[in-house]
């Protein structure tokens, strides 16, 4: 009964100094995103406490009535949202939900084709410390050298040569629009399912603002707390009656127990808000300002990754300016903008240290910023990374101390969660 102030105010410390942070930096994580009030309300809500294993009127708990009608509204809205015939809005998270998936379709040892890590891949794709690249037999396509572009020829080849029993397409770093049929008329030649993980571009999808993985993909997992503005969660979609059973069948009890009901409610809240019109003109927002931030960059000097973006997500590559991804993430952490370091195509560097990081719109957008903003964004992570070129890792404290205090100054002028 008490409040968490009272009762634990170590733990309160944490979240109100998270609080501060949110307010106080400029967020540039490409999978992170700012729920509203209402998706937050649900999320902490009574329904935590709920067991309902099963699925909506089929349960192995009594009293599950109001868990019903959550779940049934995240589905019907899912299937709304992306026009496909099944949802299972169960999956804990975006990687439970390709490992439901894997469940449903694969055995131990079986061949999967999908994007290595390093060209923008996701680890559940197949990379060797996951579980996916332990139990079964990876195979990874890549990107041109040329362009950086998804290379089809090779992924036509890797087919023809090992015939997986699955192709993925999608993953974390990648700032193009896919070829989804083109990519289904290679599984189909060689007998694959092919998945779409669309966890980065799914609003997009939503939206409208981006080609829908169906028809073309036999299924399409996703996480809700990207460009979906979601809580942290995952979702598996499909057209297909059989594999929608079997992959109702794989998260629970495959490798799931009881649904997160608060997180579904939150799933559902978050779904209905992207079915309104102004989550179509946040998304037409995020796009353009994803690539006014790019434009902006290259005028400074900086390459990105394909020359921009038609999405929400860049890669920037540092080697024009001579810096470290390491070095960047650290210092534009010292100045108030939070990104992560990431590997660029081709990389020579290792991946802790690696020549580029990644930038995204999704956050910046939902708390307002415009194009303006994000230009004059773009403008202080050049003079922060210019500092960097100049006086090595440690960076010029001036301009660092003088970008925060212009950050924290734009922060102000767009204020977070105003009245928590
Ligand atoms: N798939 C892709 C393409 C992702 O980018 C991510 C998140 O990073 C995931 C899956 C995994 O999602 P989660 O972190 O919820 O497990």
């Amino acid at each position: 009964t008490s409040k968490l102030s009272e009762s634990d105010p170590e733990l309160f410390a944490a979240v109100t100094g998270e609080l501060g942070r949110q307010r106080d930096e400029i967020e540039l994580i490409a999978s992170e995103n700012i729920v509203s009030r209402a998706v937050l309300e649900a999320q902490g809500s009574i329904l935590t406490n709920k067991y309902a294993e099963g699925y909506p009127g089929r349960r192995y708990y009594g009293g599950c009535e109001f868990a019903d009608v959550a779940e049934n509204l995240a589905i019907e809205r899912a299937k709304q949202l992306f026009g496909c015939e099944f949802a299972n809005v169960q999956p804990h998270s975006g990687s439970q939900a390709n490992q439901g998936v894997f469940m449903a379709l694969l055995k131990p040892g079986d061949t999967i084709l999908g994007m290595s890590l390093d060209a923008g891949g996701h680890l559940t794709h197949g990379a060797a410390p996951n579980q996916s690249g332990k139990w079964f037999n990876a195979v990874h396509y890549g990107v041109r050298r040329q362009d950086d572009l998804l290379d089809y020829e090779q992924v036509e080849s890797l087919a023809r040569e090992h015939k997986p029993k699955l192709l993925i397409a999608g993953g974390s770093a990648i700032p193009r629009v896919i070829d989804f049929a083109r990519m289904r008329a290679i599984a189909d030649e060689v007998g694959a399912y092919f998945l779409v993980d669309m966890a980065h571009f799914a609003g997009l999808v939503a939206a409208g603002e981006h080609p829908n993985p169906f028809p073309h993909a036999h299924i399409a997992t996703t996480t809700t707390h990207k460009t979906l503005r979601g809580p942290r969660g995952g979702m598996i979609l499909t057209n297909d009656a059989g594999l929608a059973k079997k992959f109702n069948s794989a998260i629970f009890p495959g490798i799931q127990g009881g649904p997160l009901m608060h997180v579904i409610a939150a799933k559902a809240v978050a779904f209905g808000e992207a079915l309104r019109p102004e989550y179509k003109t946040y998304i037409q927002n995020v796009v353009k300002n994803a690539s006014a931030l790019s434009d902006q960059l290259v005028k400074g000097g900086l390459k990105t990754v394909t020359g921009g973006t038609d999405t929400h997500v860049m890669l920037v590559d540092l080697r024009p300016k001579g810096v470290k991804g390491n070095d960047t993430e650290k210092a534009l952490e010292r100045a108030h903008i939070t990104c992560n370091k990431n590997g660029v195509p081709f990389d020579p560097e290792s991946p802790t240290v690696t020549s580029g990081i990644r930038l995204g719109s999704p956050a910046g957008t939902t708390r307002g910023f415009g194009e303006a903003e994000f230009r004059q964004i773009a403008d202080w992570i050049i003079e922060v990374v210019d500092g960097l070129a100049a006086n090595g890792p440690e960076g010029n404290g001036e301009v660092e101390s003088r970008v925060r205090e212009q950050v924290l100054a734009l922060c102000k002028k767009f204020p977070l969660y105003p009245d928590l």
